[in-house]
């Protein structure tokens, strides 16, 4: 049984936006299954490409209530298995998309870090004890978003333009028909908004769908093989000293992360707080992802050991006070390869549902590009990367064994 109120804790950046409501139509050209940056950006530029055609939005939650709005909100080039045939510059993708829908979000490129406990440049700015020194290895294309203004900005840009966005509201099930039928649950707030109070669903005939809800309803999306939906744990520190940020080698506002294991991601904040984030929830099979409570069992271990961990990177850090703790959905592929393809059930003649999702931890800028790109296939303008189809052949990386031990 899903659930209505998520136990993942609460990430900092606030999501000043709340959709206007409008009644559930009957039928729509396309319907978008999920509110994160994906969803949201494949809306806003469905409408600006083609304004005649009506474009909804179902999101189960609030906007925002997947990664999107609990990510570390790093802004990386390529995709997790890097660069692939035809996928171009994502990061200018990005930065193009935001000036194109009006979408202030903080956006600094400035670069990121690869640290390693191996291979680490002798001049590196950081030396943290962590399984070993951890120590920069290489300066490479990226940097940050205030995650929380971008789902709000992508948001806003798709309701401006006239799409529909309608929170608590969650597709359980869709049958697959020339225009495929939709069925659609209030959950939550939209619930309680309801005369009756009861859970009424409602039908809805799409001529298009596409599915962008990542770790979640992988059953309804079709990504139930060669997939590993995990919650992965963050903590913010209070805002620490200029001299801090100095001693810790992190002056310069660069963001990074490990390319060895135990895996560890970071950035500064505006207000000089620290995000850290690591650790992967393994206890949660498809069905279970929804009711990880974050204060119990696996997760609070989990977090106990990213605190101590944080405390330990350096002796300016010792007695730092940890803020908030969170957590949020992340989708593993087999080949580390996001998923940009029609729905294996979709009708193959008029390809009627794509699928994307399936980022890693490699989504913030490759969400949105994807989300836009995938507005272009639906509208016919346009084909998916061949080597991201949902139904793919896998040939799982070795390394994926590691994934239980993050
Ligand atoms: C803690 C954390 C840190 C991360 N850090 C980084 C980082 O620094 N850099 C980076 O590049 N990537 C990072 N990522 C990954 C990145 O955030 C994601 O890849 C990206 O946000 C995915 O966006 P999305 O829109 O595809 O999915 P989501 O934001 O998860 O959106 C999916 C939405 O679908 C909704 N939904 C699900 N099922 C249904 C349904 N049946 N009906 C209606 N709605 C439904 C969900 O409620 C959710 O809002 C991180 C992820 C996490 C969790």
């Amino acid at each position: 049984m899903p659930s209505t109120q998520h136990h993942w804790g609460t990430p900092p950046w606030p999501i000043r936006f709340k959709p206007r409501p409008s009644a559930l139509p009957a039928s729509v050209d396309f319907a978008i299954v999920g509110g994160g940056f994906t969803g949201l950006a494949a809306a806003a530029w469905l409408k600006r490409l083609a304004p005649e055609k009506s474009v909804a939005v179902f999101e189960a939650f609030k906007v925002g209530e997947g990664a999107s709005g609990r990510t570390g909100g790093m802004a990386l080039a390529e995709t997790a298995a890097g660069d692939m045939p035809g996928l171009g510059d994502v990061l200018s993708g990005f930065q193009k998309i935001l000036h194109t829908l009006d979408v202030q979000c903080d956006l600094d490129l400035h670069g990121a870090w690869e640290i390693a406990r191996k291979d680490g440049r002798n001049d590196s700015p950081i030396a943290w004890n962590d399984s070993g020194t951890l120590r920069v290895m290489k300066h490479v294309p990226g940097g940050t978003v205030d995650p929380g203004k971008l789902v709000a900005g992508l948001g806003r840009s798709a309701q401006r333009l006239g799409a529909k966005i309608h929170e608590h509201h969650r597709v359980t099930h869709v049958a697959w028909h020339r225009e495929p039928v939709l069925t659609i649950e209030r959950t939550g707030a939209a619930t309680r908004a309801a005369k009756n109070g009861s859970r009424p669903t409602h039908k809805l005939t799409a001529e298009k769908v596409l599915f962008a809800t990542n770790a979640l309803s992988l059953r309804v999306s079709g990504l139930t093989h060669g997939t590993h939906a995990r919650l992965t744990l963050a903590l913010l520190t209070e805002p620490v000293s200029e001299s801090v940020l100095r001693a810790i080698g992190l002056a310069s506002r660069t963001p990074f992360y490990t390319t060895d294991f135990p895996y560890l991601w970071g950035r500064v904040r505006k207000d000089r707080s620290i995000v850290f984030g690591a650790g992967l929830v393994t206890s949660s099979d498809v069905g279970a992802l929804e009711t990880v409570d974050i204060a119990k069992s696996e997760a609070t271990q989990i977090f106990a050991r990213l605190d101590q961990r944080v405390r330990a990177l350096h002796p300016a850090l010792a007695k730092v006070k940890l803020v908030r703790h969170w957590g949020g959905p992340i989708l593993f592929r087999d080949t580390w390869k996001p998923v940009f393809g029609w729905h294996p059930h979709s009708n193959a003649k008029h390809r009627n549902g794509l699928v994307i999702g399936a980022f890693a931890g490699h989504g913030v800028a490759l969400s949105s590009y994807f989300g836009c790109w995938g507005a272009e296939v639906l509208l016919g303008k346009r084909t998916s990367p061949r080597w991201a189809a949902a139904n793919a052949t896998r040939t799982p990386d070795p390394e994926m064994r590691h994934l239980n031990k993050v």
